[in-house]
């Protein structure tokens, strides 16, 4: 783990030899379980540390400063294979977290992870986003939503955004020119309560490929009516037309 091991550094987290072993264990299981499901197309020993788990440990520098809670809470949209969800826990330990995964195969290997991983306050939960955020015990709850490669900006702000607590913070890793997205989505995150998108680079020497985090913070309440219903968000976003 000597390139995860080095980037974290860079990011001021010394991993101890648990947390060490527990990246080895993931490695291990997420090989493993790829053979028999599609969880990634990145295999190869540095890639899946530099591209899975450092990438998934590069929001940290964006966490709001200090966080709402002692504990944080956060939820992972999409989170697949675990990404960012579950790396940030193994460096974390005591962030409580919702690994939120539509595919119920993914969410089988989730929760064998997390098992096998030993690790305490991570809840998967099998099911979509658009249904999952209008029940009251995840509706508006966390203080950080995060999100990597799930859909287009004005699609992902109507996922992710009812799910966070306001005065918390949703940060949506994106890879390459996102300009357009961001701005095509302002009005959309605005409607559902967020500030102005902030979007930061990601200013890892390992990741030097142009990714980025898009920052909001959760300002006012999301309207009851958001999200519509499975499937509406990514098929009819709420683009502004500039009415
Ligand atoms: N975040 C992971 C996986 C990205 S692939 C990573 O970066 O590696 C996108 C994942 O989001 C898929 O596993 C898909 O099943 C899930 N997904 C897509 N739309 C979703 C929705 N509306 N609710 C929950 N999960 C969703």
């Amino acid at each position: 783990m000597q390139y995860l091991c080095s980037g974290a550094a860079r990011l001021g987290l010394q991993l101890n030899s648990r947390q060490l072993e527990q990246f080895q264990t993931y490695y291990r299981e997420l090989i493993d379980w790829n053979s028999r499901i599609n969880l990634t197309a990145i295999t190869e020993p540095k890639e899946v540390q530099l591209k899975h788990f450092l990438d998934s440990l590069s929001v940290i520098p964006a966490f709001k400063q200090p966080v709402i809670s002692e504990n944080p809470s956060l939820i992972d949209i999409g989170s697949g294979a675990g990404f960012p969800g579950l790396p940030l826990k193994i460096a974390l330990p005591d962030i409580k977290l919702v690994l939120l995964e539509a595919t119920g195969k993914k969410a089988a290997f989730l929760r064998h992870l997390t098992q096998k991983l030993n690790l305490d306050d991570v809840e998967v939960l099998a099911g979509r986003a658009e249904d999952i955020a209008h029940q009251f015990q995840y509706r508006q709850r966390f203080d950080i939503v995060l999100s990597r490669a799930v859909a287009a900006l004005p699609a992902l702000a109507e996922l992710t955004l009812p799910f966070c607590a306001i005065g918390g913070r949703i940060i949506i890793q994106k890879k390459g020119d996102i300009e357009g997205e961001v701005s095509q989505a302002a009005r959309v995150i605005e409607i559902l309560g967020g500030s102005q998108p902030e979007v930061k680079k990601v200013e890892l020497a390992e990741l030097a490929d142009d990714r980025y985090l898009v920052i909001i913070d959760k300002v006012s309440p999301t309207p009851a009516k958001y999200p519509r219903r499975p499937g509406m968000p990514a098929k009819r976003p709420i683009v502004d037309k500039g009415t």
